[in-house]
């Protein structure tokens, strides 16, 4: 090998050593390398040790045979035999039969790659019509092989990476759910103790109408802490997968106007506002679909205090869509993709009562129906959520 070809190597391996994702940094390993050892096709298989079978990690068609990109299986074979003797092993094409296209006569060549001190894995070249692999480029590929498997092992870690950051946060959250669960378990059960301890002093004696104010608290904590209750230990069913649902045809539009008649008896001057082109049935559990709106519902009176909430549904390719609108302060973007989660609150909600799992709860029942919802929101603008459930097309007519 020349020094000219050398230094092109090491050109290229510098740049793969300074591209911090493995994906950049393969497609232009093997993209570059190109101009030192030509080839058509490249594909890395690595085993799988759970089932014993081999797994196609990266593949790339640069040269002749480049439509069948996709298809990797071509190296399948001499993957799982270089896997067998832990050894480069060539392929080189038989005679060609009269006729045939020689330009697609494969000569394959596959190395192993090594995970570790462990053989791991295969990589596999191909070049059709030849000219065949020769030593030097044998080795060449053993090389290309070392480097291609550090970037694989980059990837397991950086995929590890990602869970460990993601289990982290969840923890996180977990720890602060304690803080914040004692806070709400506490707030309504002193009103309770409070306002019942003062019934029952003896010195004093309230009038009539001051006992039924002071019941009536208690009874609201009372609910409070009920609802509280059922919500941690719904969220524990949905996160355990425990949670049983009852699903029969029901029609959306009736089941939130019900939910809304009950919502503002509580909160009297709350204005909302439902327009419905009379969609069809869903396959639907009704409790369970009560509570998503219900969650909605308390979660808009508590974000957008005073605002007018818009409710409106559409059937959209068999499937229907409720947008739920609030017109309050907003949820700043960089959280929206969080809010879903178990346990999280937006920074700085301190102020407002919560436990971060209503939203949790919203969307596990949604899954639940095969359905998608989410969240858009313009700051000081207002928050819409969307859910999108298949319709039910056998009772469509009914
Ligand atoms: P909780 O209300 O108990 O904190 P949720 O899971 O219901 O938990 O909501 C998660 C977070 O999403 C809330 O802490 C809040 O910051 C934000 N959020 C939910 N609904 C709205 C809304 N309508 N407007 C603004 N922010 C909202």
């Amino acid at each position: 090998m020349d020094i000219e070809t050398l230094r092109a190597l090491h050109k290229i391996f510098h740049a793969v050593e300074l591209e911090p994702d493995w994906k950049i940094a393969l497609d232009s390993l093997l993209g570059n390398l190109r101009t030192q050892f030509v080839y058509d096709n490249v594909s890395a298989y690595l085993l799988d040790r759970r089932t014993n079978g081999q797994e196609v990690v990266y593949a790339r068609a640069v040269g002749r045979g480049k439509n069948a990109e996709a298809d990797a299986t071509w190296g399948e074979s001499i993957a799982s035999q270089v896997l067998l003797q832990d050894t480069p092993l060539l392929k080189e094409p038989g005679d060609p039969l009269p006729g045939s296209n020689r330009l697609l006569q494969a000569h394959v060549l596959g190395v192993p790659l090594y995970m570790g001190a462990r053989l791991g894995g295969a990589l596999v070249f191909v070049r059709f019509g030849g000219p065949t692999f020769q030593e030097e480029q044998i080795t060449l590929a053993s090389l290309i092989a070392s480097w291609t498997s550090s970037l694989l092992e980059r990837k397991a870690l950086q995929e590890a990476r990602t869970d460990l950051e993601s289990i982290q946060r969840q923890m996180r959250l977990q720890d602060d759910f304690v803080s914040t669960i004692s806070h709400e378990l506490r707030t309504p059960l002193g009103f309770i103790k409070g306002y019942s301890t003062s019934l029952l002093r003896e010195d004093a004696n309230w009038d009539e109408a001051t006992q039924k104010e002071f019941l009536t608290i208690i009874d609201e904590e009372a609910d409070r802490l009920t609802g509280l209750i059922e919500n941690m230990l719904e969220s524990a069913r949905l996160q355990s997968k425990t949670l049983q649902f009852k699903f029969q045809p029901m029609r959306l539009d009736a089941l939130i106007r019900d939910v809304t008649v009950r919502v503002t008896t509580h909160h009297t001057g709350l204005e909302v506002n439902i327009e419905t082109e009379g969609v069809p049935a869903i396959l639907g559990d009704s409790v369970r679909m009560s509570q998503v709106f219900e969650n909605l519902f308390s979660n808009a009176v508590k974000y957008a205090p005073g605002s007018r909430i818009d409710i409106a549904l559409v059937e959209k390719d068999g499937r229907v869509r409720v947008t739920f609108n609030d017109h309050g302060q907003g949820i700043p973007e960089d959280f929206i993709p969080f809010i879903f989660e178990r346990f999280y609150r937006v920074p700085g909600e301190r102020s407002v009562t919560g436990t971060g799992l209503g939203l949790y709860i919203c969307k596990q029942i949604i899954l639940a129906h095969h359905g998608k919802i989410w969240a858009e929101s313009v700051l000081d603008e207002g928050t819409t959520f969307v859910i999108e459930l298949p319709s039910e097309p056998i009772s469509k007519n009914s």
